[in-house]
Order: C-alpha cells, then structure tokens, then sequence
C-alpha cells in the first residue's frame, strides 16, 4: 500500500466530502511551521481537535443561528456540560429555569455544586415572579442559562427583559433544541450562547445524536479549549449526516409548524381535552410571548386529559400512528406520556414542583405522517 493518498483529487465537487481521519499528515517541517505553529495554513493536527466535516457544519450552523461562531459535540447534553464547565469557576453563582431539560438540570443540581458553582433555580411559568427572582440575585450572577420553549408546557421567556435586568457583563445561554432557527433566532435578543440538541430537529431523522454551541467568538474558544481537551466530540460520519440535514431545516420547520398548529387546534376543539399547551394558540399561558419571539411554533403539542395515569395509558395505547418513544423533531411522529416516560422516577410531590398532570401526553409530530391521519389516530383513542 502507498504511504499517502493523493490529496483532494476531486476539487470540484458540489459537495464538500465526508473526513473520517484519526490524525492528518504534514509534508514537511516548513508545512508544521505553517499549519501548526503559525496557523498560516488551515492544517488538521489530530481528530480529536477538529475535522473538515465539523468545520462545514460548524459553519452551517453560524450560518443559520446568525453567530460569530459554533462548535459540534457528541451530545446535546456534552455541548451543555462542556459550556457550562468551560465558563464558570469556583465561586460563581448561576440561575436556570425549573422546567428546564431533567439532565440539564443534573448537571447544575448535582455536578456544578461539587466544583464549588451556587445554584439558583426559578419556575418561568409566571414570568414576572421569574424576572423578579433574576432581578433580586443579578447583582451576584455570572451566567443565566434559559430554555424555551421548555418541555412539557412549551412556556416561554421573556428573553430581552432577561438580559435589560442582568445587563452586559452577565452570560446568557439558551437551549434552543425546540425552538430553532427560523422558529426562533435566541442571538437576536441578547443571548450569547444558543444550545442546541441536534439530535432533535437540527439533525431531523431520528438516526444521529449530536450538539451544537452557537455564539459569541470569545465564548466559543473558551469552550473550544475544553472540547478539545477532554474529547466529547462526533465522529465525521455523524458530522455529514447532520449537514445533510441542516440543508432541510427550514424546510422541516415549516412543515411541522403547519402539522403542529393544525393538530393543536383539533386537540382544542375536542371535548376529552381539558388543557392543550401549544403556544399557537391563545389559550397558552404564553401565547404573547410566543407573538414576539417565534416565528413558528413546532411540532410538539402537549395536552392533558384529566384522567388517572392508568386511563391515560389506555388511550396512548389506543394511537396507532406514533410510535411510543421519547424524543422530537424527528421523521415519524412520536407520543410519550410524560408520567410514565420522561418522569416516571417523581413521585407525586416532585410532580407537583414542575406541574405535571398524571394525564398528560406529548405528541411530537413527525413530518413524514399527514395531519388528517394523526387526527384520526387521535378520533379513534380519545374517549
Ligand atoms: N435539551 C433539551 C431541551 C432536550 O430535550 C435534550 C434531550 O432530550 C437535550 C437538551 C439533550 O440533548 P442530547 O439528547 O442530544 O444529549
């Protein structure tokens, strides 16, 4: 076998082409000075540090969100726990919202804590009481992560007041896995970091897992160090799919804002449905929020029954369409009952704390199922 390959043959290639190399070879002494000492010459060093198929899709995304600059990692949750790690010390005190993501808020209850991080934690359902409980600790915080909109109940934040209270100094990050562009561009209102799961809709086909970081160039090299340093990185294969699919996003988004929305309003106007959470519509507590900061309102509709857990079951059983499954943004639609699934380990007073009925159900529609057949689905199971 011949040493090296004969480098990029094919240079004109509408498609840039997939990388799957552990390490990449210099020609000679004056090529190290030039890609690894000077950086005068964009060279790869080693796969842990970076790739071209991650630099493609890191520059997609910054293309998409509006950001100095991104960064892929393994995970959605790695793409937190790295940000998280990489800008706060010993010391530092930070506020997140209740209804934030379960594992994002292990790693600020349970992991932070131990480096010596204070935590702060405020429910966003009355966005007043949550603004005033920023206020009240801004003086100390050093970074104020967000999520909307948040699961179960799709509530929102009110983003610009969040960073009017906190002012300047203050980091605000966002997990934006439910609200992408061009549902929502977190960038635009004084947001320096957005988050992103791409295994949800960024990536879009339910066949990848894998996160983006957003933002803030300064930020993004903080965190680049750490990534680098500690490896929670995708492999090129991975990177690819997920170019592939950031191409379709917007395309995805409008589709399942129209399935959302038409679903949503059935689920309203039926008599078995006590509360529907979709914030298209008005009855969302809120709806207003949603006027002024999405553009969209995507495919997952939240409802409650006012059943026991187990009569609640009896219907999800019923739906032959969704597939019984924890996740979203992804081709097939997709139910869970968020009791029995996300939060099966609370008890009552735990479900209590973050609201949620032992009725409720998330559908997270999928594109590839028109909405006559979900709606149909949902006529036959609902009593
Ligand atoms: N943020 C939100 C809102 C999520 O729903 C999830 C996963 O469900 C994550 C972050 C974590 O992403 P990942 O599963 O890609 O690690």
């Amino acid at each position: 076998m011949t040493k090296k390959r004969d480098p990029d043959r094919y240079t004109n290639s509408i498609e840039a082409p997939t990388y799957q190399s552990a390490s990449y070879y210099f020609d000679n002494a004056d090529h190290v000075r030039a890609g690894l000492h000077q950086l005068t010459t964009p060279a790869g060093r080693y796969g842990r540090y970076s790739n071209p198929t991650w630099l493609e899709v890191e520059g997609l995304v910054s293309e998409l969100t509006g950001a100095e600059s991104s960064l892929l990692f393994a995970s959605g949750m790695a793409a937190h726990f790295t940000t998280f790690v990489s800008l706060l010390k010993a010391g530092d005190e930070v506020l997140l919202p209740a209804e934030s993501y379960r594992q994002v808020r292990n790693v600020f209850h349970t992991i932070l804590p131990k480096f010596g991080i204070v935590v702060h934690e405020i429910s966003i359902r009355d966005t007043e009481a949550f603004l005033a409980g920023v206020q009240s600790r801004s003086a100390r915080l050093r970074l104020v992560h967000l999520e909307m909109p948040s699961s179960p109940h799709m509530y929102l934040i009110d983003v610009a007041r969040v960073r009017e209270i906190v002012g300047p100094d203050v980091i605000i990050t966002l997990d934006s896995s439910f609200s992408p562009p061009p549902n929502f561009y977190a960038l635009r209102w004084g947001v320096d970091l957005a988050l992103f799961s791409a295994t949800k809709y960024l990536g879009g086909h339910g066949d990848i897992v894998s996160g983006v970081v957003s933002g803030r160039r300064d930020l993004i090299e903080q965190i680049r160090w750490y990534r680098d340093t500690t490896g929670p990185v995708p492999d090129g294969n991975t990177a690819f799919l997920l170019r592939r699919s950031l191409y379709t996003l917007p395309l995805r988004m409008r589709r399942v804002n129209e399935l959302g929305m038409t679903v949503a309003r059935y689920l309203d106007s039926h008599r078995a449905v006590k509360r529907i959470y979709y914030t298209g519509l008005d009855s969302h507590p809120h709806f207003k929020l949603g006027q002024t900061y999405l553009a969209g309102h995507g495919g997952v509709v939240t409802f409650e029954l006012g059943l026991s857990e187990a009569a609640t079951a009896e219907v999800v059983d019923r739906l032959k369409i969704p597939f019984m499954a924890s996740n979203f943004g992804a081709p097939h639609t997709l139910v869970e009952q968020s009791t029995f699934f996300t939060y099966f380990e609370y008890d009552d007073a735990g479900l209590a704390s973050i609201g949620v009925d032992r009725s409720t159900i998330r559908l997270a529609l999928g594109y590839v199922n028109e909405p006559e057949e979900v709606i149909k689905d949902l006529a036959n199971a609902l009593p």
